[in-house]
């Protein structure tokens, strides 16, 4: 089994206050929504709502869905989701407290060369005998973590707990479905199993 991109804890809030709200620009007067649940007519528009073209605004009530997740990928994953808008970090992994102290076989993906993480491994030895023998400056100490730090391949995998909306995963779900990586796929695949994934994919239910 390939460790890809892993997802899991996932938790979706504000469904259906926000598919209620869908309906208050057509309301002259709004009444407390507290305790409705959807109807067949709030489904109905927030099904058309956010089959809009993205960017249109339209499906702006999106905005309100908001997820939360861990997810468990390589950095370069990291660097192209950090492009995205409101896709924003809760906490995360820290290289910089806990790579010395970490697995490095068991956190690199299946594609990272056993040279480079053998590499990775001798400078981390190399630092750790450094603060062990003691007497090193702590310019030297801090060039020797340099080091380790900068020969830290992609295919490291660092867990986040993430916070993002169903508008901007309509953006991602959109541009990246097709994508030639692996984590892109396998994040399009999680994005359908949230509940009501077609105001996200506009692969509409039914009726
Ligand atoms: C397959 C692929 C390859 C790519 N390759 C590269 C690459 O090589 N190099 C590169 O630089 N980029 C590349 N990109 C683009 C980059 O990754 C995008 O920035 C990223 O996909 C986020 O998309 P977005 O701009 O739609 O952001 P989102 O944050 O989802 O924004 C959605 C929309 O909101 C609006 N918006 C967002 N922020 C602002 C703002 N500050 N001001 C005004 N309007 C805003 C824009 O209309 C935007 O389209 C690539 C994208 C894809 C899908």
């Amino acid at each position: 089994m390939y460790k890809v991109l892993e997802i899991s804890n996932d938790k979706v809030h504000g469904l259906s206050d926000s598919i209620l709200a869908s309906g208050y620009p057509m309301q002259t007067e709004v009444e407390s929504n507290q305790y409705k649940i959807p109807v067949d007519g709030d489904v109905k528009r927030a099904k058309v709502l956010s089959g809009c073209k993205p960017g249109t605004g339209h499906d702006c009530f999106l905005k309100g869905i908001i997820v939360q997740f861990d997810v468990k990928a390589s950095e370069y994953w990291y660097r192209q989701a950090d492009r995205y808008t409101w896709f924003d970090y809760v906490s995360s992994q820290s290289k910089m407290h806990r790579l010395l102290k970490m697995d490095i076989d068991e956190n690199c993906n299946e594609w990272v060369d056993a040279r480079i993480k053998a590499v990775l491994m001798e400078k981390i030895c190399k630092y750790n005998q450094m603060v062990e023998d003691g007497g090193y400056t702590k310019l030297q100490l801090s060039y020797a973590f340099q080091e380790v730090v900068s020969n830290c391949p992609s295919g490291f995998m660092l867990t986040a707990r993430k916070t993002t909306n169903y508008l901007q995963l309509k953006t991602m779900y959109n541009q990246r479905k097709g994508h030639k990586l692996q984590e892109w796929r396998v994040f399009c695949e999680w994005v359908k199993t949230l509940p009501e994934s077609w105001l996200i994919t506009g692969e509409q239910p039914e009726n």
